[in-house]
């Protein structure tokens, strides 16, 4: 299996999470796509290739134009401006009877374009948010041509990016636009596969009305965990789009028992809806050893994770979201694509 994968993400780092009161690393740090790097290099793997470059046009199949703009510009217009700070991060968001006017300084775009303060610029950001996007879509050109399989080694993740608004981490939504990208050149139908901790809700938002892309998320159950505001079971798509969208809420403590029993659910799912292609939106967060979360994966289980996917034997790509374990990521991902290409043939 081909791997896609940039150096650029180093560009968007030294990203600050509040820590009580104060300030401290982010969870979404660097390490975390070195890692990965490194764990699929160091064990061969499969080749490693740099991402290609496309157009804003596959980017605008998914986002809003204006909001590609604020993603372009937003760091240099903090720095124009009389804000301070190592991160240009929103504290103003549009709420209930405000209007989405054209606010002109940097602090309101910050909070017009954003839907939690989790998602900070700094200099670099633009460029590893435009190179993680380019290395999901040139997973898809792979998996279009001869290959079967690819894995998009993005950072920053996207899933919870929406057509006009960032959070979670996410600034682009990678999986979203790949799996465009597929609809764009002839395929028929998509699914999208979510086994993140927690809820795709930009990927699901984007597709919620669509019948060509079928989204499937299994996560956290959002009544006790990130994001909170969307993910529910009673989610099922909308207009043409219902019965389309499917959510899997789960509670803390779950285990492979029960993970996979829902896992077999969202694969027969996905059987049923016979895509000419499956995008995987792999979050490793699920993991037992993960600082920040509260299901318990092993090591061991992400291969029977990947293995229960690839028995369907599509054409597959996988593209990285979360997982917070810089220790572990690297060697969850290659168990997880190597259960995966297995289960595969
Ligand atoms: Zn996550």
């Amino acid at each position: 299996m081909k791997i896609i994968y940039s150096e650029d993400h180093n560009l968007h780092s030294g990203l600050l999470d509040p820590r009580g009161e104060t300030w401290g690393p982010s969870a979404e740090c660097p390490e975390r796509a070195n890692n990965v790097f490194t764990a699929l290099r160091d064990q061969a793997f499969g080749e490693i290739i740099p991402p290609a470059h496309f157009d804003d046009e596959k980017l605008l199949r998914i986002h809003e134009p204006d909001y590609l703009q604020f993603l372009k510009n937003v760091w240099r217009d903090w720095e124009a401006s009389d804000e301070s700070g190592a991160n240009a991060r929103p504290d103003t968001f549009v709420g209930a009877g405000m209007r989405h006017a054209d606010t002109e300084c940097v602090a309101g775009k910050l909070g017009r374009y954003s839907f939690d303060a989790t998602s900070p610029f700094v200099a670099g950001s633009w460029q590893a948010i435009r190179t993680s996007a380019n290395i999901a879509l040139t997973g898809a050109e792979i998996v279009k041509s001869d290959e079967r399989m690819a894995f998009a080694a993005c950072r920053p993740p996207g899933h919870h990016a929406t057509t006009r608004y960032c959070g979670g981490y996410c600034y682009l939504n990678n999986n979203s636009i790949a799996a465009q990208s597929f609809i764009d050149a002839g395929a028929k139908r998509v699914a999208i596969l979510d086994v993140d901790y927690h809820h795709g809700n930009g990927t699901q938002s984007i597709f919620y009305a669509r019948n060509d892309v079928l989204t499937i998320s299994l996560h956290a159950d959002p009544k006790i965990e990130y994001p909170y505001f969307l993910g529910y079971a009673d989610e099922p798509g909308e207009g043409r789009g219902h019965g389309f969208n499917i959510n899997y809420p789960l509670p803390f403590g779950t285990g492979w028992d029960s993970y996979s029993v829902y896992l077999n659910y969202a694969v027969d799912e996905v059987r049923r809806f016979a895509p000419d292609v499956l995008v995987v939106a792999l979050g490793l967060d699920t993991f037992a050893g993960d600082p920040t979360t509260y299901f318990e994966i092993t090591t061991d289980e992400f291969a029977r994770m990947g293995a229960a996917i690839g028995a369907l034997n599509l054409p597959t790509l996988v593209v990285l979201e979360g997982g917070y374990s810089v220790e572990w990521i690297g060697e969850n991902t290659v168990r997880f694509l190597s259960g995966l290409e297995t289960a595969a043939g």
